[in-house]
């Protein structure tokens, strides 16, 4: 009977994908415990009546979690010190090039969460470093991917459905991990959180599935537990693309408007899973 969880980001109000995959933990825990995570490190996009809206949406689809929730924007001070653990090993550099900035390197290949970071400030010096730092110039910290997966060594995750992986960090390259207006990472928190909730089944949708990649050396290098995965597949419309937030009329609380019911719900996404 593992720990499952369900981590939505109130960014927006929860859609027929959600119910799913919110489900879909609540199956997997198979009555053990299944906990509820609100993901709202990046405060510009997340807002409080979405986070109402989630208790509220989830509650009229049947599913019941254990209490508390864990909040994380209430919890900076875990993701600081799993930052200074890494900065104290020397793992992590500021990198001071904006987003316009590293679309403009045309050679850099694209990776799971967009352009590769070419490396530009892996190379900076120290003092130079401190100077722009000094100066007040806003920076990201990032993780040196070839560094950590060096002292890691080969790692491997396991999902139930798809199997082990070796982990290939590589894929997503130096990975920003802070950055000043959120101080923390999605990569960062997830792992920490995971850990700290002590998750043993991590439930999420196959779209993150290559971010696991990254939580799996982020596991390594912070010396916590490693749970086991279960990517499940999207809900898709009948032309095969993906559902997305931006559907409106998909949403738990259009679809309650009109008058359908938990169960309407439940049918509807059973046959649109995988479709
Ligand atoms: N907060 C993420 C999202 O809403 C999900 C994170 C996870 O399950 O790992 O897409």
């Amino acid at each position: 009977m593992p720990t499952t969880r369900f981590a939505p980001s109130p960014s927006g109000l929860l859609h027929i994908g959600h119910a799913y995959s919110a489900w879909f933990s609540s199956q997997a825990s198979q009555d053990g415990r299944f906990l509820l995570r609100i993901e709202d490190i990046d405060q510009t996009r997340c807002r409080p009546e979405f986070v109402s809206a989630i208790f509220e949406d989830l509650a009229w689809l049947g599913l019941s979690w254990e209490e508390p929730v864990r909040v994380q924007s209430d919890h900076f001070e875990d993701y600081r010190s799993a930052l200074s653990l890494l900065s104290g090993e020397g793992l992590l550099y500021p990198c001071f090039c904006t987003r316009a900035d590293i679309r403009a390197s045309a050679i850099a290949p694209h990776g799971p969460d967009g352009p590769l970071y070419p490396g530009t400030c892996r190379a900076l010096s120290s003092s130079e470093r401190s100077e722009r730092m000094e100066r007040g110039e806003p920076y990201a910290l990032r993780l040196d991917v070839e560094e950590a997966v060096q002292r890691s060594g080969q790692l491997e995750w396991h999902d139930e459905h798809q199997g082990v992986h070796s982990a290939q960090p590589e894929l997503f390259g130096d990975v920003v991990l802070a950055r000043k207006e959120t101080p923390a990472s999605y990569h960062l928190c997830v792992t920490v959180d995971d850990a700290l909730q002590e998750v043993e089944v991590v439930t999420r949708g196959e779209d993150l599935f290559e971010s696991t990649h990254v939580h799996r050396l982020l596991q390594a290098l912070l010396e916590l537990p490693v749970p086991e995965y279960a990517h499940h597949p999207l809900l898709r419309d009948e032309d095969g693309k993906k559902l997305s937030k931006r559907d409106g009329a998909t949403t738990l609380r259009a679809m309650r408007d009109s008058g359908m019911t938990p169960s309407d719900v439940f049918e509807q996404m059973t046959s649109l899973v995988g479709a």
